[in-house]
């Protein structure tokens, strides 16, 4: 068998930046031995999440309520999809130290949509609501301001449609999750459009995330298969997975060589594509394994 790899793999800017600033706050906090947190997983991998806690980093899972939690003299990593400006002034008040790794890229969002919220536009948010980087986005709309989170283009519309009914002039502005795709996106705006033609579409889908959706979308037309590396919760492993879905060739997930589905064993060519949160340890164990080691 033939193993391609995607011309775009490995840990994005974001992902490493945040992954590196763990590992240092870890190795600052094994001389003082006060304990380090990330809030909510660091990234969506579970081999990184081990290794790291292996250096003494727990993950903070149920961040909904942290008024119990003892927090003096805590280190808090704040991971690269950021949180809200709310739940970062209540984790300042509670006297530990806050270590921020939001992505620059979703700090530009958050900051984008602070000021056009701020400047009286009504807001779409193109992602998913339950998502922790549209969660955080949200929470710097000001408090005045319509904000609403679409899924797709018929969410758009609907939303657009209830809006035009309430305020038909309104100014509106459209901000996408970084790591939707461009296509979707593109609908969702289009959909906006038909009520507000003056639509302001703003350029947050994150470059790492098209680059890495191009370089597979070549990819899949050079094998018979592919397999997605990365882990189950990663949003932009799942959007990968997806573009493979669409193209009709067998596609698999994987978060290990063990989920190498054993169909796969009998294609000529398997392509490798990988999520950005996805280590090189991983992509390599695939590939070995694919190639009978
Ligand atoms: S995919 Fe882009 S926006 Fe998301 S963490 Fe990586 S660099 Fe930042």
């Amino acid at each position: 068998m033939e193993v391609i790899l995607s011309g775009v793999l490995g840990f994005c800017m974001g992902v490493r930046r945040a992954v590196e600033l763990a590992v240092e706050e870890s190795q600052r906090s094994a001389d003082s031995g006060f304990p380090v947190y990330t809030f909510g997983s660091l990234i969506h991998n579970p081999k990184v999440l081990a290794s790291l806690k292996s250096c003494g980093v727990e993950t903070w899972q149920d961040t909904s309520d942290i008024s119990s939690v003892k927090l003096e003299n805590c280190s808090v990593i704040i991971r690269a999809h950021g949180i809200s400006p709310s739940a970062e002034k209540e984790l300042a008040g509670r006297g530990c130290r806050i270590v921020d790794a939001t992505c620059p890229k979703v700090k530009a969002s958050q900051l984008r949509v602070k000021e056009l919220s701020q400047e009286g536009y009504s807001l779409f948010l193109a992602g998913d609501a339950e998502h922790a980087e549209i969660k955080s986005i949200i929470g710097y709309a000001d408090a005045s301001a319509f904000c609403t989170v679409v899924a797709n283009a018929d969410e758009a519309k609907n939303a657009a449609d209830s809006l035009y009914k309430t305020n038909s002039g309104a100014k509106t502005a459209l901000l996408g999750q970084t790591t939707i795709s461009q296509d979707e996106y593109d609908n969702i705006g289009e959909a906006i459009k038909k009520y507000f033609p003056n639509l302001k579409i703003e350029k947050t889908i994150c470059a790492a995330t098209n680059e890495r959706q191009k370089a597979l979308r070549e990819l899949l037309t050079k094998v018979d298969a592919v397999i997605i590396a990365g882990g189950r919760e990663s949003a932009n492993t799942r959007h990968l997975l997806a573009i493979a879905q669409e193209s009709g060739k067998p596609c698999a997930l994987a978060e290990s060589s063990a989920d190498i589905p054993e169909n796969f064993y009998t294609y000529k060519t398997v392509g490798i594509s990988a999520g950005a949160s996805t280590p090189d340890s991983v992509i390599a164990e695939i590939e070995k394994r694919l190639c009978g080691g």
